[in-house]
C-alpha cells in the first residue's frame, strides 16, 4: 500500500523497477511512510505479473505468498524482542531490542545465498538500518559489496548519516520529501482525526507521527481520567472537565470511558468480575463495595444517550461537567464510606 502523497516517488523510482541498483536506501523523516514504500516496492521485485508497469498486481503467487507474509525469496529484519532470563523459567520477560544483532544478519547471509525458491530476486528489507550495530553492520556489509545474483536491498533510515559510511557507499539513496501539507491534511482528515492541524504541525508535517502523537495523547489523558475516577470525593468535576476540553479529548471518546468504567464498578459489586479493566481491581474493588447496581446502571444508560446526542456538541466543556457532576452523584449514592 502507497501513502497518496507517495505517488510522484514511486513513479520516478520505479519507472526503473527492473534497472534499479542491488541496494537501495530509502530515508527521510520518521512517520512519513517510508516503511509502507519499502514493503510496496518489495512486493513489486517479487511480483511475477509480467507487465512491471502493473506492479505490484496483487494477484498472482508471489503476492499472495507476500501479503500473507510468507513468501520463501523475503526477509524484513528489524530489531526484534528478545528473551530474558533463564530459558527453563516459562516466564521469560520478552524486551523490545534497541539492535538489530549480529545474530540476525548471520541468518540474512544464509538466506542471501541459497537460490531463490522461485528463481527470481531475493528481496530483503532492513528497517531502521541505524539500528544496525556494529558487528551487524560489519557482517551485512561483506554481502553488500559482493551480492549473490537476484539479491536485493531495501534500506530504511530515518538517521541515514548514522549508518557506516561504507555501508552508505554500497547503497543508492533515495531520498523521500514531507508530504505537502494539503496531502497531509486530506489524509488525516480522513482517517478520522481531530485538530489534525495543530498535530501535525507538532509532529513536525509528518502525517503518521501526527498520527501516532494523538493517539498518544489519548492514552496519557485516559489513564489520568481513569485516577481522578478512582477516587470521586477527591474529583474536582469543573477542573476535570476543563482539562480534557483542552486536550482535545473527543466527548463519545469520554462517555466510553466513563460508560465501561461504570459499568465494571457495578458488575464488580453484584459478580465479582471485572470486563473492562482487568488490571484495575485494586482501583475499582473500593468503589464497588456497598455499591447500588441499579443506581449505577441508570447512570450508565443516560450516558449511552449523552454519546448519541454528542457527535458534535458546541460546547464539549459543559458536557464533560455534567457527565462528571453525574458521575459523582452516583458514586456517592452508592458508596457508603
Ligand atoms: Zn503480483
Amino acid at each position: 500500500m502507497l501513502y497518496p502523497w507517495q505517488q510522484t516517488e514511486w513513479q520516478q523510482l520505479t519507472s526503473q523497477l527492473d534497472r534499479l541498483p542491488h541496494a537501495l536506501l530509502l530515508t527521510g523523516e520518521a512517520g512519513i511512510g517510508k516503511l509502507a514504500f519499502a514493503r510496496h516496492l518489495a512486493q513489486s521485485l517479487l511480483c511475477e505479473q509480467g507487465d512491471i508497469a502493473r506492479r505490484p498486481c496483487g494477484e498472482c503467487d508471489a503476492c499472495r505468498w507476500y501479503l500473507a507474509g510468507n513468501h520463501p525469496d523475503f526477509r524484513e529484519l528489524t530489531p526484534v524482542a528478545e528473551e530474558e532470563g533463564d530459558e527453563e523459567s516459562s516466564k521469560a520477560k520478552k524486551k523490545p531490542s534497541a539492535y538489530i544483532t549480529i545474530d540476525q544478519v548471520r541468518e540474512l547471509n544464509d538466506f542471501v545465498n541459497l537460490s531463490a525458491h522461485r528463481g527470481g530476486r531475493r528481496v530483503t528489507l532492513i528497517h531502521p538500518a541505524e539500528t544496525l550495530n556494529a558487528a551487524a553492520a560489519n557482517a551485512l556489509l561483506k554481502t553488500l559489496e559482493e551480492p549473490p545474483a537476484g539479491a536485493m536491498f531495501i534500506l530504511v533510515s530515518h538517521q541515514w548519516r548514522r549508518l557506516l559510511p561504507t555501508i552508505r557507499s554500497r547503497c543508492r539513496r533515495f531520498p523521500m520529501a514531507l508530504p505537502a501539507q494539503a496531502e497531509a491534511m486530506a489524509w488525516l482528515d480522513a482517517a478520522g482525526l481531530e485538530h489534525a492541524e495543530a498535530h501535525l504541525a507538532e509532529a513536525g508535517g509528518a502525517p503518521l507521527a501526527a498520527l501516532e502523537r494523538a493517539d498518544a495523547t489519548v492514552l496519557a489523558a485516559r489513564e489520568r481520567f481513569l485516577r481522578e475516577l478512582a477516587q470521586p470525593r477527591q474529583m474536582d468535576p469543573l477542573a476535570l472537565a476543563e482539562q480534557l476540553d483542552k486536550q482535545k479529548i473527543e466527548v463519545a471518546r469520554v462517555t466510553d470511558w466513563l460508560a465501561r468504567w461504570v459499568y465494571d464498578v457495578a458488575r464488580l459489586g453484584l459478580t465479582q468480575s471485572i470486563r473492562y479493566h482487568p488490571t484495575e481491581a485494586a482501583r475499582l474493588q473500593p468503589l464497588a463495595e456497598g455499591v447500588e447496581p441499579i443506581r449505577l446502571m441508570r447512570y450508565h444508560d443516560s450516558l449511552l444517550a449523552a454519546k448519541k446526542l454528542a457527535t458534535h456538541p458546541l460546547n464539549a466543556r459543559l458536557v464533560f461537567e455534567q457527565l462528571l457532576f453525574g458521575y459523582q452523584q452516583a458514586m456517592r449514592a452508592s458508596a457508603r464510606q
